[in-house]
């Protein structure tokens, strides 16, 4: 598959009283058609921010973002309302980001009209009831409001939504970890089977392991702004390596009765991300650290076969040496 979307060191830094706080700093990454890039994270890693970036919600500071060969950090105006096509974004709260003044078929009907996928109002009306066909959303709630319904069908609605445009790309911002466990599967199975069809490739944000698990076929982890691991799902689950990305698989909840054994509980400060200086970020917390991790920015590099890792000592990890 062509690759889609090529993300290049971009960053995105806020002024703040006490200094820049540098939220996302030089991420990259390349996502096919059709495919899933996991992020994950604690909060405040700067995923969502990631997110809002690549798709030019937010401007980026720095770095590049290609979509399908064009470089489209610098779109304005125009080029940015038509860019609204073909990358879109499903939020976590379904309920806040739908206006609650509309009812489902003008909250879908919106972004037809507005972008002219569809002109005359039989042709709108028509493809108004394929979304939500299409989503899995019964006729019978077509003026229905958005507080009338349940957290799975508003999502339902979000879904439609960003449909109406076509896209070939979707950020996907913790989009079922406001929803029931039984309606997040529902939700997660809809999402892969529109993949399927239609080639969408997803940018999927969550903090939940097994989620991404499920969506991905790359994930990269993030810490304080920056990527610290990346590569297949399957690498990740298998043979993680960098000290963040142990202790954050060793936090999924799991049945066997060892578990709190092998559990990795950080201690130490979170390192300020306001005026980051050249150490790793992960320093302060990590069992490994050495004099040099306090001196120096370790580079994410690929240690072989597609696994990237921003570690000095990744390779002695890799054969179960300590740093
Ligand atoms: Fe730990 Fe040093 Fe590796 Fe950072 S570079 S993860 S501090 S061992």
């Amino acid at each position: 598959m062509p690759v889609l979307l090529k993300v290049e060191g971009i960053k995105k830094h806020f002024k703040t009283p006490g200094g820049t706080l540098h939220a996302v700093d030089g991420v990259s990454f390349e996502l096919e058609r059709g495919k899933t890039i996991g992020i994950v994270g604690e909060s405040g890693c700067g995923k969502s921010t990631l997110g809002r970036a690549v798709i030019n919600l937010i401007p980026a500071t720095g770095g590049k973002v290609l979509f399908k060969g064009k470089d489209i950090t610098a779109f304005k105006g125009k080029n940015l309302h038509s860019l609204r096509k073909d990358m879109q974004m499903i939020f976590q709260d379904p309920f806040s980001s739908l206006n609650p003044r509309m009812t489902v078929s003008e909250i879908i009907r919106e972004p037809i009209v507005e972008h002219k996928i569809k002109t005359g109002n039989r042709e709108i009306e028509e493809e108004i009831n394929i979304l939500m066909e299409t989503v899995g959303l019964a006729s019978r709630l077509y003026h229905a409001y958005p507080h009338e319904l349940d957290g799975g069908r508003r999502q339902r609605i979000g879904i439609a939504r960003a449909l109406a445009l076509n896209p070939d790309f979707i950020v996907c911002d913790e989009p079922v970890s406001a929803l029931d466990v039984s309606i997040q599967s529902q939700i997660l199975n809809l999402m892969q089977d529109l993949q399927e069809e239609k080639k969408i490739a997803y940018m999927f944000i969550t903090h939940d392991l097994s989620v991404v698990r499920h969506m991905s076929d790359d994930i990269a982890v993030m810490y304080l702004g920056v990527v610290v691991e990346k590569c297949s799902v399957d690498k990740l689950f298998q043979s993680q390596l960098h000290p963040y990305t142990k202790a954050l698989l060793s936090s999924i909840p799991s049945t066997d009765l060892d578990f709190k054994k092998s559990r990795i509980i950080l201690k130490g400060e979170i390192t300020s991300p306001i005026n980051p200086g050249d150490e790793c970020r992960f320093a302060a917390r990590c069992n490994y650290a050495t004099d040099k991790c306090f001196k120096e920015t370790p580079v994410l590099r690929d240690i072989g076969g597609y696994h990237y890792v921003a570690c000095h000592y990744a390779e002695n990890l890799q054969k179960g040496d300590s740093a």
